[in-house]
C-alpha cells in the first residue's frame, strides 16, 4: 500500500490545447501518473506492434481508434495501480469511452475529481500544431505525421463532433470547469491550479 489518496484528473480540450504540457507538470507536482493515449498508441506504431500497424492509418488520417481497443487499454494501465492517481490526456474522447471509464472507476473506487477544459480557438489550435511541426523537425526530431494542418483540421472536426458532447457529459456531473487556455504555460497552469477544489 502506498497509502496515497485516490486522484483521478480528465483533461479534456481540443487537439493543440496544450493538455500533454499541462497534465505533464501537473503529475510531476502531485504525483500522478500521466496516461497519453495518443503517446501510447505512437509508441505501439513506433514498436510495429499488431496493434501499432492496426492503428496507424487510423492516426495518419486523424480518426479515432475504436472504442473496444482504448477502453481495454486503460483499462490494463489502471488494473495494476495502488493508488489510483492519474492524469488522462486524451480519453475519453466519446461517450462510450466516458460511460465505460465511469465503469472502472466505480470498480476501483475511484471517481473523476475533477475535469479541466482547456479552451482555445480554432485558427490559434491549427497554428499551434503546425507550428508543433515545424520547431521538431527544425530541432531534428521526428515529426507526428498527425501534425499537419490538413489533418489538424480533420483533428480539430473530429473533436467538435466526437468529444464535444463530453463537456456536456462532465458538466452535468459537477466536474467540468473551463480554463482558458491562450497565454503562457505558466499562467494557463495557474487558472488550471485555480480551479481545482
Ligand atoms: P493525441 O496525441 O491525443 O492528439 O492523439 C493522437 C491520435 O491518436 C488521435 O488523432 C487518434 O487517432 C488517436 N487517439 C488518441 N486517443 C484516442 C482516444 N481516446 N480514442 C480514439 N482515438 C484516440
Amino acid at each position: 500500500m502506498t497509502g496515497q489518496k485516490n486522484k483521478v484528473v480528465i483533461f479534456l480540450g481540443p487537439p493543440g490545447a496544450g493538455k500533454g504540457t499541462q497534465a505533464e507538470r501537473l503529475a510531476a507536482e502531485q504525483n500522478l501518473l500521466k496516461i497519453s493515449t495518443g503517446d501510447i498508441l505512437r509508441d505501439h506504431v513506433a514498436r510495429d506492434t499488431e496493434l501499432g500497424r492496426q492503428v496507424k492509418p487510423i492516426l495518419d488520417e486523424g480518426k479515432l481508434v475504436p472504442d473496444a481497443i482504448l477502453i481495454a487499454l486503460i483499462r490494463d494501465r489502471l488494473a495494476s495501480m495502488d493508488a489510483v492517481r492519474v492524469i488522462f490526456d486524451g480519453f475519453p474522447r466519446t461517450l462510450p469511452q466516458a460511460e465505460a471509464l465511469d465503469v472502472l472507476l466505480e470498480e476501483l473506487g475511484a471517481p473523476a475529481n475533477a475535469v479541466p477544459l482547456l479552451e482555445v480557438p480554432d485558427q490559434v489550435l491549427v497554428d499551434r500544431i503546425v507550428e508543433r511541426g515545424r520547431q521538431a523537425a527544425a530541432r531534428g526530431e521526428a515529426v507526428r505525421s498527425d501534425d499537419t494542418e490538413e489533418t489538424a483540421r480533420k483533428r480539430q472536426r473530429v473533436y467538435h463532433e466526437q468529444t464535444q458532447p463530453l463537456i456536456d457529459y462532465y458538466a452535468a456531473r459537477g466536474h467540468l470547469y473551463r480554463v482558458d487556455g491562450v497565454g503562457t504555460p505558466d499562467e494557463v497552469y495557474g487558472r488550471i491550479l485555480a480551479g481545482m477544489k
